[in-house]
């Protein structure tokens, strides 16, 4: 993998105005790149969202209008720009790339509807603090009790493939289509709060605040000890074709991401059962493929009201096997926290033994968590993007396509790590 960076941009890389080429904006700075520079935005035509802070406070905004992993990225709004990209590194910098360096097969930028826009001077929001103790010592404490360990390994050799394959197979087929604006969809938020519910959880529908579409199912299991600590995990829901708004034709959408809802519905089957220092909350995301909408209405919503959230999980699709290659569990290396990204890390290699790769795929619901400064992390089903999947936002993304070995290899992953931040008792 051939990178050549050109700049590595904390806030040195954030310098003085270079050419007032296109609008620049009042109260913003502009990166610089080996001589060329990222024209300012008009700011008229987008809303900022903030993806990251730097050491000394600067905050990072960027603009998805409609995310998708399936295009490389678009050139950056010049001609003169024409090859310069720029991409989240772990360490909530930007980077800036030429594109041209990159190796072609060996890297993607998946931002392909994204646009720097200027760093803001002034913080929009100021990252959450948790009063849960560091992710280090959440898994210490783990790791030096017997009876945490049995548990988790219990919890995780109940995992079923048949119910997965249930779940799955329910969501993909008897509802024609999820997608955010249908009827169906709206059918499909009702029977997962109803599946919750029976499963004993409290759970509710969250208005996404878009009309007409259908809405978050939200479910809760109250800890025993710290209730006010939350472990959030979630999917989203809703699927879609390759017109992203046609809300009639067949969309079964059981890789992306009936998978990653089934595997938060069995994840909530098994620790509905177990007792936890921390509530954990289950979700199902309405509106991602709108542009992560349910997620960032709930989200912004726990972050305004200071809800303690101590980390989000992501599922959005884990059920293709590249052919020929073994099953690996993607990370989703942007819009991650770095010490969550290290916990999960340690914690499924303790605790499964499965192998690791780096996912460059972009965009699911933990950036809605990232970008109001929760910590946030993802799973892929395999080191590369969405793009590897044939039938990816298609009416051919069925269950025969889906390999349950893995799912169940990857739901235990996550059983792991949600009990681990949890703390079962
Ligand atoms: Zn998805």
């Amino acid at each position: 993998m051939a990178l050549s960076w050109i700049v590595a941009s904390g806030v040195a890389a954030v310098p003085e105005p270079c050419l007032p080429h296109g609008q620049l904006t009042q109260g913003y700075s502009v990166f610089e790149g080996d001589g060329a520079c990222f024209e300012a935005l008009d700011a008229a035509r987008t809303v900022p969202r903030v993806v990251g802070s730097s050491d000394n406070g600067h905050l990072y905004a960027m603009i998805s209008n409609a995310c998708s992993d399936n295009v490389h990225l678009q050139h950056i709004n010049s001609a003169k720009n024409a090859n310069l990209g720029a991409i989240m590194d772990n360490s909530l910098s930007f980077i800036i790339a030429d594109v041209n360096t990159f190796d072609e097969d060996g890297f993607e930028i998946k931002f392909p509807c994204t646009e720097l826009v200027p760093a803001s001077l002034t913080p929009l929001k100021a990252p959450r603090k948790s009063h849960a103790p560091p992710f280090a010592e959440i898994l210490a404490k783990a790791q030096g009790s017997e009876l945490a360990q049995r548990q988790i390994e219990t919890a995780m050799s109940v995992v079923s493939r048949d119910s997965l394959e249930f779940y799955n197979t329910y969501l993909s087929e008897e509802f024609f289509t999820r997608h955010r604006s249908s009827a169906d969809g709206q059918r499909s938020a009702e029977w997962s709060e109803q599946t919750f519910e029976a499963m004993g959880l409290s759970a509710e529908l969250h208005d996404i605040g878009v009309a007409g579409m259908f809405p978050n199912v939200i479910a809760t299991h109250l800890g025993t000890t710290f209730a006010d600590e939350i472990v959030v995990i979630g999917a989203h829901l809703d699927s879609r074709m390759q017109d992203n708004n046609d809300a009639t034709s067949r969309a079964p959408g059981a890789d992306d991401n009936g998978s990653g809802s089934a595997g938060v519905l069995e994840i909530a089957r098994i620790l509905s059962e177990m007792q936890f220092e921390r509530t954990i909350v289950f979700a199902l995301w309405g509106g991602e493929e709108g542009g992560l909408i349910g997620s960032r209405a709930w989200a912004g919503m726990a972050a305004d009201e200071g809800q303690d959230i101590v980390a989000y999980l992501n599922f959005d699709m884990m059920g293709f096997t590249l052919p020929g290659q073994p099953i690996t569990l993607g990370i989703r290396d942007r819009f991650t926290t770095p010490d969550l990204f290290d916990f999960v890390n340690k914690t499924t290699v303790d605790f499964t033994g499965l192998p690791i790769g780096l996912s460059t795929g972009c965009c699911s619901d933990y950036q809605a968590f990232f970008e109001v400064g929760y910590p946030a992390m993802a799973l892929f089903e395999n080191p590369t993007t969405a793009g590897s999947y044939p039938d990816y936002h298609a009416t051919g993304d069925v269950v025969a396509n889906l390999n349950f070995e893995q799912m169940v290899a990857f739901t235990q992953a996550w059983v792991a790590n949600t009990m681990v931040l949890a703390s079962p008792l």
